[in-house]
């Protein structure tokens, strides 16, 4: 019944960030743990779509994204060596929506430390967590305790309280590794600019202050080795376009970040008063660049939904009915690009050249709605 409550949100990622603040402006309480010791953003870029800027507009986040991110104003798909199969403007396929912007993640994790409310308590995880009445209450690894009306698990693609609410939910190696890393621009990078190989794709979009986001997947059957993953990276782009070969010879690109491509689809993302947002909930494949998006949706609908009078875990259950099928919709046209990457090159750039404004056309269109 009450929409006043007091949220634990644990993780502060974009996901556990931008809900705390969400809940912040709907006049909600709200603590937010995180298990690293200081703010810290892994990873080189994003690459907003309109959805993702329209949710962080309406935080206020729009002239942040201005000052310190890039405009990216088309898409461009090209074979290996360089020559054009389509250039899609991103105004004309997020229309009504926002524009696309690039962004180095520190910046954008910097723009949402500073609107959350409340200090970020770093360095602290969950103990324990026992539901109990109209409430939850758990011990801090700090050994201060609480008691809360809701828990928010915003805790990654690794998240331990998903285990609790969905533990059948598991992590799904989707067969590629890949390989970011944030350099000068060294090759004249104006917009987001993707050349595809054969199981290999090298992604490169300009995120301000004269920086480019390098992003690099290969198909491989299994997840490499990480010290594989870190050796040099240019052995798998040779015979590549001199653009790529340019980036690859920067200094940045021997220090990249290397993961696995993995993805979460659980079934459920509550149980009684705690729940999920953000990768915890439905980590995907970054080909769609929806992982902003989805937990800045995911925090906007959560905070809704909470301010309406009702049984709380109710809402709770609400807030997902509303979100998993948009979620989902994602994670089927992540599938939809790996097949399409996956055909013999001569079909796929066939295809590209003839459908890929139609193809990305269909995938955006239900996500320019509001969520
Ligand atoms: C290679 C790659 C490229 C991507 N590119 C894009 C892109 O261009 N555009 C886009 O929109 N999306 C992109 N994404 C997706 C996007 O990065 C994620 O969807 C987004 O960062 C998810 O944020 P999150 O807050 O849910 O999770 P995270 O960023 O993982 O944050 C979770 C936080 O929880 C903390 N935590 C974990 N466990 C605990 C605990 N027990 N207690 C306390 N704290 C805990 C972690 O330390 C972390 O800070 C990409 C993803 C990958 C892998």
């Amino acid at each position: 019944m009450p929409t006043h409550l007091e949220v634990l949100v644990v993780g502060a990622g974009i996901a556990g960030l931008a809900t705390a603040a969400e809940l912040h402006h709907r006049g909600m309480s709200v603590d937010i743990i995180e298990r690293s010791s200081h703010p810290r953003a892994t990873g080189a870029g994003l690459f907003l779509t309109g959805n993702s800027v329209r949710a962080l507009t309406a935080l206020g986040l729009r002239d942040h994204l201005t000052t310190s991110g890039a405009p990216v104003p088309s898409q461009r798909l090209q074979s290996h060596r360089g020559r054009v199969l389509a250039d899609i403007s991103t105004a004309d396929l997020w229309r009504g929506t926002d524009e696309c912007v690039g962004i180095t993640r520190a910046a954008l994790h910097a723009a949402l430390h500073d609107i959350v409310p409340v200090p970020v308590r770093h360095g602290v995880t969950l103990q324990t967590l026992k539901e109990s009445g109209d409430g939850v209450d758990v011990e801090f690894s700090d050994g201060e305790t609480g008691r809360y009306d809701v828990v928010v698990g915003a805790d990654g693609i690794r998240s331990g309280l998903r285990e609790y609410v969905d533990p059948a939910a598991a992590t799904r190696y989707l067969g590629q590794v890949c390989w970011r890393f944030l350099t000068d621009d060294a090759a004249g990078i104006d917009r987001w600019t993707v050349w595809l190989g054969r199981g290999t794709t090298f992604l490169a979009y300009p995120v301000g202050r004269g920086q480019v986001c390098c992003y690099a997947d290969i198909s491989a059957a299994s997840p490499l080795d990480p010290t594989d993953g870190t050796a040099d990276l240019s052995r798998f782009f040779s015979g590549f376009d001199q653009r790529v070969q340019d980036l690859l010879a920067t200094p940045a690109a021997r220090a990249t970040h290397f993961s696995p491509v993995e993805e979460v689809s659980g079934g459920t993302w509550t149980s009684g008063r705690v729940v999920l947002v953000g990768d915890a909930a439905h980590a995907s494949s970054p080909n769609m660049a929806q992982g902003v998006g989805m937990a800045m949706e995911d925090a906007q609908v959560l905070a809704d939904t909470l301010a309406i009078e009702g049984h709380t875990p109710d809402l709770l259950e609400q807030y997902a009915q509303r979100r998993i099928p948009r979620t989902r919709w994602v994670q089927r046209q992540t599938h939809q690009r790996d097949r399409t990457r996956s055909m013999p090159p001569a079909v796929r750039d066939f295809v590209l050249r003839h459908f890929a404004l139609r193809l990305y056309e269909r995938a955006t269109a239900p996500l320019r709605e509001l969520p």
